[in-house]
């Protein structure tokens, strides 16, 4: 499916706008990343698409659905956030935080059923957290605490993952572990994911698609596989002055340096 999100003209922010104009779209099966320096307006824009922070102009669609009418609850059907600080939740088990991502569907005080229980169960497995299921959510480590909130996104079953900085707390095995997974999830059904990085190099290896925000506004995309690699190193250049982009032939992998 084409576009199964797709944003048109967006512009969004506190008093004045951050993100500015902005249009762009992510069809099912998309793994896009989103680049941009410290203070740029990524998760401001993330924070936009699912209406955590006002929109000026411009329109946010998934399946070609309209989400300004939305309720937050029926937003959350459709959008499901990664915050960039994920909170603690003191006194509740991780099981009970997974559970939350629930409440979208069944509301807050609907116990969880079989089903819930299952789902929680799966994502859980997914990003190898099972283990922890019974322990207090403020007890665990800034990694752990990042697994169970990516496992809750999915147990939010949003076809739309928006997922900021998702790795900011991950080792070196569980971050390329988590583009494993996403890569997986996206295989298995109607979904697309937008994920803010900090690392290129990362973002051309697992990303079908990057796109580039400075200063707010969209100032380029690029098609690592597609695009040729000199303009990969101008795009990104421009993004971070003195980078160094080269391509192992044999892998085919990125790696970037700061000369
Ligand atoms: P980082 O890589 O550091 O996470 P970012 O690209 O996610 O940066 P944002 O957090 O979206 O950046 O911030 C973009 C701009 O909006 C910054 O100038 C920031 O100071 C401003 N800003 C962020 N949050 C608020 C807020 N709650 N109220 C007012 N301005 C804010
Ligand atoms: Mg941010």
């Amino acid at each position: 499916m084409e576009g199964m999100l797709e944003v048109k003209n967006l512009s969004a922010g506190y008093r004045l706008p951050v993100v500015r104009e902005v249009s762009f779209s992510v069809a099912a099966g998309e793994l896009t990343a989103l680049l941009g320096r410290n203070g740029s307006g990524k998760s401001t824009l993330l924070r936009g698409l699912t209406g955590g922070v006002p929109w000026m102009e411009g329109q946010v669609l998934v399946r070609g659905e309209d989400c300004q009418t939305l309720s937050h609850r029926q937003r959350a059907r459709r959008l499901a956030l990664l915050p960039q600080h994920t909170p603690v939740f003191p006194g509740l088990r991780v099981g009970e935080v997974l559970e939350m991502g629930r409440y979208p569907w069944d509301g807050p005080l609907r116990p969880p059923d079989r089903e819930t229980r299952a789902r929680v169960r799966a994502a859980a497995e997914k990003f190898g957290v099972e283990g922890l299921l019974e322990r207090d959510c403020a007890a665990l480590s800034q990694g752990q605490r990042q697994l169970v909130h990516l496992a809750r996104t999915v147990v939010q079953d949003a076809p739309v993952l928006l997922l900021d900085e998702p790795n900011s707390a991950l080792d070196f095995p569980n971050t390329h572990q988590l583009f494993r997974t996403l890569t997986r999830l996206l295989e298995e059904g109607e979904r697309c994911a937008l994920v803010v990085l900090h690392d290129p190099a990362l973002a051309l290896r697992w990303c079908t698609r990057l796109l580039l925000l400075e200063d707010g506004r969209l100032t380029g995309e690029l098609r690592p596989g597609t695009t040729p690699l000199g303009d990969i190193q101008s795009a990104l250049g421009l993004l971070y002055p003195g980078i160094a982009v080269k391509e192992d032939k044999e892998s085919g992998h990125f790696f970037c340096t700061i000369e």
